[in-house]
This record gives C-alpha cells, sequence and structure tokens, in this order.
C-alpha cells in the first residue's frame, strides 16, 4: 500500500519549491500576459545588476562630501557620517525652502523635514493652499531612484550643519542643493564610483547567477531580450561580465543572450528625441559600416525609441521593458511608447518583511478604522435625528413641543458621548499608526503610504508600472508563460450594499 500522507507531505514540499516565496512575487498593476510578449529590456544598474547598496551608498555619501570640500566647503564636514534612514525612495526636496518631503497622492505634505527635525503640522499647512507642482516645477527633485539616496541624506545633514553650527558663505537653500548635485555629477564624471566597484567587484556588487538561468529562460522560449542601459560600454561589458560571465570580466560571452545591446542609451532622452545608434563591434569598437549588423547581437552606442521602432517595426505592447528608475524606466517608456513597464524596487522584499511581522498590528488597526467607521455613522444618525426632532417641535408649537424635549436633550447627551469616544478612538489610532510606521523606517515610515492614502510614488507605480517586484530573478518562479493578474478592488459605489450608511441595529430615522 503506497503511504499516502508520504505522498502528499511530498507534493506539498514541492509546490513550496516551486511557488515564489512570499516575498519575491511579481505584482501586477494592470493585466499583463507574457505569452503577448515578444521582447523584453532590461536596465542594467539596480535592475539586473544589483549592487551591495551599503557599501555603495556610504563609497557614494563619501565621495560627494569630498568633491563638495574640493568645491569650497569646509573640511569640518568631513567628519558627517552617513545615516541611510534619512531618505527614503520617493521624498521631494523643496530646495527653495530646504526641506524633504512625503506626500500622498492627492499633493498633501503628510511627513517633512527640515535637516533632522520634523516640520510641525502647522509648518506643512502652506504647503496646502495650492495644490503642488512636483514633475513641472524647478522647485521640486523627487527621489526616484536609490541611486538618489545618498544625495538627499546628505542634504539633510548640510541643512542640519546650517542650522546648528552655521555655514560661511551659505546663500540660500537652492544653491546648496545645486552644489550637491554638482558633486554628484563631478563624481560621476570624473568616473570614482565605476573605478572603485571594477577595482573591488565582490565589495559593491550582488553575484546572482539566477539572473542568467531568467534570461536563458526566457530566450529559450523564444523572447528576444535587449539591454538598455545609461552605463558605458567599458564598464557594461566589466559588470556583465562578472554577472552572467562567471564572475570574468573579460568575458564576451555574456552578449549572446541579448539580441541587442544598447549602451549610454541617455534615458529618459532615448525616448524623447530621434538619434541614430552607432553600431559596436564586440569589443565595443565602432564598425566601420553602420548598416544595421546581420549576424550576432546588435551593439550599439546611443539611439533612441523612434530608431528602434523603425529598425525592428515591433509593436509597442509586444515589448516589456524592466528598470529601476521610476521616471527615466517606467514613466517616460509609458508616455512616450505602448511598451509595458516593470519596475525594480529591491527595497520592497524589507516592505514585506516588515508588513508581516506587523500582521497582528496591521489587522487591529483594520478592527479600528472599521469601529470608527461605525461611531461616525452613529453620529450621523443621531445629527440627521436630532434635526428631524427639531423641525418637529417647531411644527408642535410651544404647546406640543414640550414633550419631544426629553427625547432631544437625550440625542444631544448621545452626541456628545459618541464624540468623546471618537477622540479616544483617534487618539488609539495615532498611537497604532506610530507603532507601525516605525519600523519601516523611524523617519518616514511606510514607503507605499503616507497615513492611509497610498504615497506620491506608489500612485505614480500603479499609473505607470505594468508589473512590480524586488528583483529580476523573481521570474524565475513563473513559466514563461505566465499571465500576472491585476487586483481590480470595486469603486466606492460598488461597495455601497456592503457598507451600510448607518450602523446596523440603530434606531432609524424613517420613522
Ligand atoms: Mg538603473
Amino acid at each position: 500500500m503506497p503511504d499516502t500522507n508520504a505522498a502528499l507531505v511530498l507534493a506539498e514540499e514541492e509546490r513550496e519549491s516551486l511557488l515564489p516565496p512570499w516575498d519575491r512575487q511579481i505584482f501586477a498593476c494592470r493585466d499583463l500576459s507574457l505569452r503577448q510578449v515578444d521582447w523584453i529590456g532590461f536596465d542594467m544598474d539596480y535592475t539586473l545588476l544589483r549592487y551591495h547598496t551599503e557599501a555603495i551608498e556610504q563609497l557614494s555619501y563619501e565621495v560627494a562630501l569630498q568633491k563638495l570640500v574640493e568645491m569650497g566647503y569646509p573640511e569640518a564636514l568631513l567628519g558627517l557620517r552617513y545615516d541611510p534612514q534619512r531618505a527614503i525612495r520617493g521624498v521631494l526636496v523643496d530646495k527653495e525652502l530646504g526641506h524633504l518631503l512625503q506626500m500622498d497622492r492627492h499633493r498633501r505634505v503628510g511627513v517633512a523635514y527640515h535637516g533632522h527635525r520634523r516640520l510641525t503640522p502647522a509648518e506643512c499647512a502652506p504647503y496646502h493652499a495650492e495644490r503642488l507642482s512636483v514633475s513641472s516645477s524647478a522647485r521640486f527633485y523627487l527621489v526616484d531612484t536609490i541611486f538618489s539616496i545618498p544625495e538627499a541624506c546628505l542634504f539633510c545633514d548640510l541643512v542640519e550643519w546650517v542650522e546648528t553650527q552655521g555655514l560661511p558663505n551659505f546663500s540660500t537653500w537652492e544653491v546648496m542643493f545645486e552644489d550637491v548635485r554638482r558633486a554628484v555629477d563631478r563624481m560621476h564624471a570624473e568616473g570614482h564610483m565605476h573605478r572603485a566597484v571594477i577595482s573591488d567587484v565582490d565589495r559593491y556588487l550582488c553575484y546572482e547567477p539566477e539572473v542568467g538561468q531568467v534570461l536563458q529562460r526566457f530566450r529559450a522560449s523564444g523572447k528576444k531580450l535587449f539591454l538598455l542601459t545609461n552605463s558605458g560600454w567599458e564598464y557594461t561589458q566589466h559588470v556583465m561580465g562578472y554577472l552572467l560571465g562567471n564572475k570574468d570580466p573579460l568575458d564576451l560571452g555574456w552578449q549572446n543572450l541579448f539580441d541587442m545591446i544598447v549602451v549610454s542609451a541617455g534615458k529618459p532622452s532615448f525616448f524623447v528625441e530621434d538619434r541614430p545608434f552607432v553600431w559596436l563591434d564586440r569589443q565595443g569598437q565602432p564598425l566601420s559600416s553602420q548598416e544595421l549588423p546581420v549576424d550576432g547581437p546588435c551593439r550599439a552606442v546611443g539611439g533612441s525609441l523612434q530608431q528602434m521602432n523603425d529598425l525592428f517595426g515591433v509593436v509597442g505592447e509586444r515589448i516589456l521593458y524592466v528598470g529601476d528608475h521610476l521616471y527615466g524606466d517606467v514613466l517616460s517608456p509609458k508616455k512616450r511608447s505602448n511598451w509595458r513597464t516593470m519596475w525594480i524596487f529591491e527595497e520592497l522584499e524589507e516592505e514585506l518583511r516588515v508588513l508581516r511581522m506587523l500582521a497582528a498590528e496591521l489587522e487591529e488597526r483594520e478592527h479600528l478604522w472599521a469601529e470608527q467607521r461605525l461611531l461616525e455613522s452613529e453620529r450621523s444618525y443621531q445629527l440627521l435625528l436630532f434635526e428631524r426632532l427639531r423641525q418637529e417641535r417647531t411644527m408642535l408649537g410651544p404647546a406640543g413641543g414640550s414633550i419631544l424635549e426629553e427625547r432631544i436633550c437625550g440625542v444631544q447627551d448621545r452626541i456628545a458621548q459618541l464624540q468623546q469616544e471618537e477622540r479616544a478612538h483617534n487618539k488609539r489610532l495615532r498611537e497604532l499608526d506610530a507603532r507601525i510606521a516605525h519600523p519601516f523606517n523611524p523617519h518616514w515610515g511606510m514607503r507605499f503610504r503616507e497615513q492611509r492614502e497610498y504615497s506620491y510614488m506608489a500612485e505614480q507605480m500603479r499609473g505607470y508600472a505594468c508589473l512590480y517586484a524586488s528583483r529580476v530573478s523573481n521570474f524565475l518562479f513563473y513559466p514563461p508563460v505566465q499571465f500576472f493578474h491585476a487586483p481590480q478592488p470595486p469603486l466606492p459605489h460598488e461597495q455601497a450594499l456592503q457598507l451600510p450608511l448607518h450602523a446596523p441595529g440603530q434606531e432609524g430615522v424613517r420613522g
């Protein structure tokens, strides 16, 4: 007799080994079937290639600080220490006032800092006088890549320095922020970061052979693949050789995983301007003929979306592009083309880990919100009842109206009692909110929520990213024909029958 229990246990173990772990899932904001995708494109930095975040951010912060000192800032600043918690992806730098802000999807500022000091609600109030124009205003700078977090932290530390110790020659917050940006640009232009990574790859790069497996699997299923990166040829060759060529920076075999390799793409301009591709040979040297190469992968510098469409004639909807930069990799292709998009957000694993750890608190908050709605609903009913009784008293006149006095007083007492209960309830909710927010980030809380609303970044993601996940290698947990379904939550009016206006069991006002 076969042991059916053992077989069931084995089947369950097999299922668990194949299905995605809870923190490695791919999530959909818009339905997407991989069957309908012919081409899959990838950004390189922080997408195919993951960095050891702590080491690379620390380096970025320290080198940018050195550049600032070279630009005339005091040497004493070199004593500043990098605290990566000071900024998260999605915060906005207000260059005019020197603040860092977290907004919800309605552009309402919830949390804001000036240096290390949290602004009071009264100090945030001026932001609510009119809708903040984020994308079109030079006043704001959105921290939308991991790449930008060290410079936002550095600006925050400099603001604190100015406010506590003063800075010679300080003029405006805007000038100081532009100095930080120039220091960061200079650091990259002079090749500091690339040189440091290449000289100590194991320190800065995550070796993740599963990425190569994902690419091979897609190729075997008939997909065409392309790499579209802003990095230059030399760096791309070096780090892709490390990641996909078994840690050998001289390995050229990784190129055969792609049908097209575009370096120095200049995103987001790639999606806007019409520039020709400059074709390269296997070593990255320009080809003598600038005709489209006919065999092997096409390698190029520059180019544009327009040129790509003209050369390959691929229908936009049949291209999926995967990248980590919310503006350059997700929003720009979505606005300029029909490309499907996938956002890589590596902090998602930490976000999910904390969500799981706080499951009991989050459930308690759901209960408190539900109770709060019932209290509000009951108060609405009592207010309507109060209005009705007063109208009846007026109609009955002084003689007849007096019989309603006792009831009216009772309703007034009930309203006062409900207000008191709501205040106590709100206090419990605020305390619980603070307990929930702290483990995500002690200064900013959750990345995807600003209190009960979606954060501005979450809303951008919902609007422009078809899929999102923490890593490219999460594709290994799905067949290459996967249909990713986006949840379709009901609209408020569709929920009307599930959420009664008034609490059940209360006396109706309809008499
Ligand atoms: Mg990138």
